[in-house]
């Protein structure tokens, strides 16, 4: 009870006593003070005297007056008592009410401290969450920034290793996890275990065997289906395999398949296995789908950085190391055979008039060509030290061991024979030979370059001395280092006209002179004289024939003009055409060009090419020389005899002359000589209807076998040398009286030269 109930109920006690006392008061005044009393018993001490009406009247009147206002008292009384007991009643109603209200507010604030409470708990345990989710991503999201930097520096991490910290990765998100990697095998029949968390050896054995003992495990069926499997309550399957993961502790599984972008079939499959039971939630499957993505990407990546590495070593037409890891194998090969203190034989090998099978068979049958020399490289039992293909048409072989570079030459040579065995073209077959280089380590050189390139010198001597192989000497270098030295020579000789032209007489069979060769002259200040066969192969490796052959044509056609002019004899001029100049598509176009300049006609004019210039890219030397043909120009095919396959194209060639080489001619007279071979080709050029030219020619025997076989010119030694433009002039103008310029000739010829 509040301190003002209990005032008020103390002074509603005095109200009462207060009201009772004013009722006993009334109650006795009205029973002693009645106006009927107050008449009959006057008040002691006043004693009325017999009947006084007046003062009984008014002693009644006063009475009643005071009995009024007693009654008014008491009433009084009892409203203020009635007053004050409602005030009382009120007031304790409020006090209840209050109390109630207070009660009541109490009890709200109760609940609401409670259901505070209640939310604080909820977010309190939401932020726990929250906090252990972010730890969780963050930590995902560490091992796959873990797992990217992995894949980023290949070569140092397996494949095997980025899976298994893919996976355990996964395994550390929950305490209860446990995860496992497989990988659908290449025939796409069975699961492969790639990567598992660290599992005990039973469930190892388990995974192990999924593939091959489980295929309805959940590994399996999302393979097949394509779709995550998720088993929640491993209990209430009766299988073996889940008889096996519950003894194992696992009561939940499921398992996530992934693919790779390049491939339409599941590429392998990522597992959890849980220890508490009950469905994945959103959260945890989500998790898992990225890590299953990331294990892809892993494959995806790993795969491509695979057929990568694998393009970046191998040639892929042959399928044997590129050059890159044939210039590794050399590296490999010289540092093993130095810590041996061994020696290993590097070949270059080189195929010959390899762009002709290009051209004339197309770049398929030279495909073909080239793999199947691979394949003989390959399967050769000869080579112990591997081989690659360099580019083009050039391979490698390296020979190991003490007796290696002994033992080159040999297997050189049969390596040589090896690829010069017939080649299968479908409707046709060829045979390709090779020029092999051969140099070796450490006699010839240490590094890698060096061998190379001293392997490259004596692979272009084989060729160039038609021999199938050649070892490297250091005289080769000399050589290359004085082909540079003759490179800037040429250039210089261009620059500040240095070149001469000879001139060397051609003769008919009636010793009448027909013509002239055009043949470059090159007097170097200090090196003197040196033989176009020398500086011509240089000119034509550094492309410098191209100005240099142009300059020749200018030069002979002036020439030619200049004794036009001079009212000499009318005579052709032959003039020497590199293969390089050729091939130029505007080759034709100089050629009028040239002759307009200098007023000539086309007959006066006769482009002397070598077979091989007919070799190098015969499609479009025939239709250059188709182009020429048009023009009237006529072509000599020089150096017959000495290419490869005269007799397949001759018929076909729009050409005019055959000039048989001088080898031929040389050995014409001796016994078993070439006279034979000499009277067939004149023999086969007069049945094409071709004339024919012999050059070389140095004795009356010679001559004599060539006008009985029925050679029309005649060029060499024997009549004239190449001769300087003055004597050549002589020589033109001697002709129209003397037939043969050569004197001593005369007595030797009797007979057959017009005196
Ligand atoms: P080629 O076109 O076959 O020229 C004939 C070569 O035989 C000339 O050599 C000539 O001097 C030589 N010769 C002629 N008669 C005899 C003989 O009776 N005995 C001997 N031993 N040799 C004889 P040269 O002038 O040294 O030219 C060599 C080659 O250089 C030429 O062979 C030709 O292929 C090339 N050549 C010369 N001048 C030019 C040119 O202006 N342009 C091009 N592309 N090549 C040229
Ligand atoms: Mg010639
Ligand atoms: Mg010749």
């Amino acid at each position: 009870m509040t301190a003002i109930t209990r005032t008020f109920a103390g002074f509603l006690s005095l109200l009462f006593v207060f009201v009772a006392l004013s009722l006993a008061g009334s109650w006795h005044l009205r029973h002693h003070l009645s106006p009927e009393a107050a008449v009959a018993a006057p008040a002691c001490g006043a004693q009325m005297p017999g009947g006084d009406l007046e003062q009984r009247q008014a002693r009644i009147s006063e009475v009643r007056e005071l009995r009024f206002w007693t009654t008014a008292a008491q009433v009084a009384s009892l409203l203020l008592c009635a007053m004050v007991c409602g005030i009382g009643l009120y007031l304790r109603y409020r006090a209840a009410h209050e109390a109630r209200g207070k009660e009541e507010a109490e009890r709200e604030l109760d609940r609401e401290r409670r259901a505070l409470e209640r939310r604080v708990e909820e977010r309190t345990r939401e932020l726990r969450q929250e906090v252990e989710d972010r730890r969780r991503a963050e930590e995902l999201n560490r091992g796959q920034k873990q797992v990217l930097e992995m894949l980023a520096a290949p070569g140092q991490q397996t494949t095997e290793d980025i899976l298994l910290h893919l996976v355990e990765t996964v395994a550390a998100q929950r305490r209860s996890w446990e995860c496992s990697l497989h990988l659908v095998d290449l025939g796409g029949k069975t699961l492969q275990l790639m990567a598992s968390s660290e599992v005990s050896e039973r469930l190892k054995r388990y995974l192990g065997s999924i593939g091959t003992d489980f295929p309805d495990a959940p590994e399996g069926r999302a393979c097949l289906s394509g779709q995550t499997c998720i088993v929640p309550a491993m209990t209430e399957v009766r299988r073996p395999w889940s008889e096996l993961l519950v003894a194992n502790g696992i009561f939940t599984a499921w398992s996530v398949p992934f693919r790779t972008h390049v491939s339409d079939h599941v590429t392998g499959t990522l597992t959890v296995y849980s220890r508490l039971l009950g469905t994945p939630s959103d959260r945890d499957l989500e998790l898992v789908e990225t890590a299953a993505k990331m294990a892809a990407l892993v494959i995806e990546h790993r795969r491509i950085h695979a057929e990568l590495v694998h393009n970046a070593y191998q040639d892929v037409l042959t399928g044997l190391p590129n050059r890159r890891a044939g210039e590794e194998s050399i590296q490999a090969a010289i540092s093993h055979a130095a810590l041996c203190s061994e020696t290993v034989a590097v070949l270059w090998i080189d195929l010959n008039r390899f762009k002709r099978i290009n051209d004339q068979y197309g770049h398929s049958a030279g495909d073909h060509v080239l793999r199947t020399v691979a394949n003989r490289l390959r399967r050769s039992p000869l080579i112990s030290g591997g081989s690659a293909r360099m580019g083009g048409d050039e391979f490698l072989v390296l020979l190991s061991g003490k007796e290696a570079p002994a033992r080159a030459g040999d297997i050189s040579r049969e390596l040589g024979a090896a690829i010069a065995e017939p080649i299968n073209l479908g409707t046709s077959t060829v045979c390709v030979t090779a020029s092999i280089g051969i140099c070796s380590y450490p006699h010839d050189g240490t590094a890698i370059d060096i061998l190379e390139r001293n392997a490259d010198f004596a692979m272009y001597r084989a060729k160039s001395d038609g021999a199938g192989s050649c070892i490297y000497s250091p005289a080769m270098s000399e050589e290359v280092n004085e082909a540079l030295e003759l490179e800037q020579a040429l250039v210089i000789a261009l620059e500040q006209d240095q070149f001469r032209l000879a001139y060397q007489p051609l003769y008919g069979q009636d010793g009448e002179l027909f013509g002239f060769e055009a043949l470059l002259r090159f007097q170097h200040p200090t090196l003197g004289n040196i033989s176009p066969a020398r500086f011509v192969p240089v000119a034509e490796e550094t492309r410098l024939i191209l100005p240099i052959g142009t300059w020749v044509l200018r030069e002979a056609c002036r020439q030619l003009k200049e004794w036009h002019d001079a009212g000499l004899p009318h005579v052709r001029m032959g003039v020497n055409i590199s293969a390089l100049q050729f091939v130029r598509d505007d080759f034709a176009e100089t050629v009028a060009e040239v002759l307009a300049t200098f007023g000539l006609s086309p007959e006066d004019l006769t482009l002397e090419l070598t077979e091989s210039v007919v070799m190098e890219d015969y499609a479009s030397v025939v239709r250059q020389m188709n182009l020429l043909k048009e023009c009237g120009v006529r072509i000599s095919m020089d150096d017959f005899g000495t290419g490869y396959s005269s007799l397949s194209y001759i018929h076909k060639l729009p050409i005019d002359t055959v000039k048989i080489d001088r080898s031929f001619i040389e050995r014409l007279a001796e016994p078993d000589g070439t006279r034979p071979i000499v009277e067939a080709v004149i023999a086969m050029a007069r049945h094409l209807g071709l004339s024919t030219v012999a050059e070389g020619v140095e004795t009356a025997e010679q001559q004599h076998i060539l006008r009985q076989a029925g050679c029309h010119g005649l060029q060499g030694f024997l009549f004239a040398r190449p001769l300087p433009p003055e004597e050549a002039k002589r020589c033109l103008m001697a002709s129209t009286t003397t037939a043969f310029a050569n004197p001593q000739l005369r007595p030797v010829t009797k007979g057959i030269a017009v005196a």
